[in-house]
């Protein structure tokens, strides 16, 4: 597929976050269309946060292409999104369970690992994907109400998720995080945002130690400029959405799709030698 993928000039385009995917112009590549499984989490069960959009969404389809049985979380204003995702993954032949939810709420992430694991009957993989991301381009403007969203719902959340699901977790589970080429490379225009994804990275390597003895790997995925939902809802300035991606090796932006196989990869028996990592996905855009 990526050989296909040529640089593209995006329209502008600005949604309400948190954006839906079918509003986007062109539509991300979820890789519905492409990706085949091979088998490699066979009757693996995953919980995916942000899984109705954008990278999650690719995440799960290949999960369930995999042999993974699923549960979704994302706001209830996607709801449209996800029921798309879920008819996708149904028609794999897998289970996929819908529960939406703001993670801000800490009571919420208990309650999601609670369903969850109800439904799937064990959990195997827990795959953090949702986060939220506001440009500012002045630290005058930036309020209390942002870093507080913004440092909760990528940030605390992740510790009352993971806090929620290791009792349910077994050696040979997997836990994988979402940071960014903003943990190392931030925009002058993302500082609280950057800034969750260093800590991130950061709590990925501490997990990694404090779980190892328990046989739980953690790693994380550090994408580059993607096309998704994230960044025509206030993610990216408005200047920057026609020529977004061009700056990297490849010169131009990825599709979520192209971020599912990393994911299937650390979720694997192939990655079982392989935690604390951050793995870049990003077109070359940090060489
Ligand atoms: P996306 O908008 O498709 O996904 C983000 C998801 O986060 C949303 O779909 C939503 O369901 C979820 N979310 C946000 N706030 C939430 C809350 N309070 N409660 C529950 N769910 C919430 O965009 P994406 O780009 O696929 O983002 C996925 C992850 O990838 C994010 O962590 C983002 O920081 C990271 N990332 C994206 C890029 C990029 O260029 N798109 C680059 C680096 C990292
Ligand atoms: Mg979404």
């Amino acid at each position: 597929m990526a050989d296909e993928l040529k640089k593209e000039y995006f329209p502008k385009q600005s949604q309400v976050e948190p954006g839906l995917q079918s509003q986007m112009t062109p539509i991300p590549e979820d890789g519905s269309a492409s990706y085949t499984g091979h088998g490699r989490l066979e009757n693996s069960k995953a919980i995916i946060t942000g899984g109705d959009s954008g990278i999650g969404r690719s995440v799960a389809i290949a999960y369930a292409r995999e042999g993974a049985d699923i549960v979704l979380n994302y706001l209830p204003e996607e709801e449209s999104d996800a029921q798309e995702v879920k008819r996708v993954i149904e028609s794999s032949g897998r289970k996929i369970k819908l529960i939406p939810g703001d993670l801000k709420d800490e009571s919420f992430n208990q309650k999601l690992v609670e369903e969850a694991t109800a439904f799937l009957g064990s959990l195997d993989i827990l795959v953090l994907v949702a986060g939220r991301q506001q440009a500012q381009t002045e630290i005058s403007k930036l309020t209390t109400d942002q870093l507080i969203d913004t440092y909760t719902t990528n940030v605390f959340s992740l510790i009352w998720l993971v806090k929620a699901a290791l009792p349910y977790m077994n050696p040979g589970s997997s836990i994988i995080t979402t940071n960014s080429i903003q943990a190392s490379q931030p925009s002058s225009f993302l500082v609280d945002y950057a800034g969750t994804k260093a800590a991130i990275k950061n709590m990925t390597v501490s997990l990694s130690k404090q779980l190892a003895p328990k046989g739980i790997r953690v790693n994380s995925v550090a994408p580059g400029p993607i096309w998704t939902p994230l960044q025509v809802s206030g993610g990216q300035l408005q200047e920057n959405i026609p020529n977004f991606g061009s700056e990297t090796l490849a010169g131009r932006a990825g599709q979520p799709a192209e971020l599912a196989g990393v994911y299937v990869f650390l979720a694997s028996k192939d990655a079982s030698y392989i935690t604390g990592e951050s793995l870049n996905v990003n077109g070359g855009e940090d060489n």
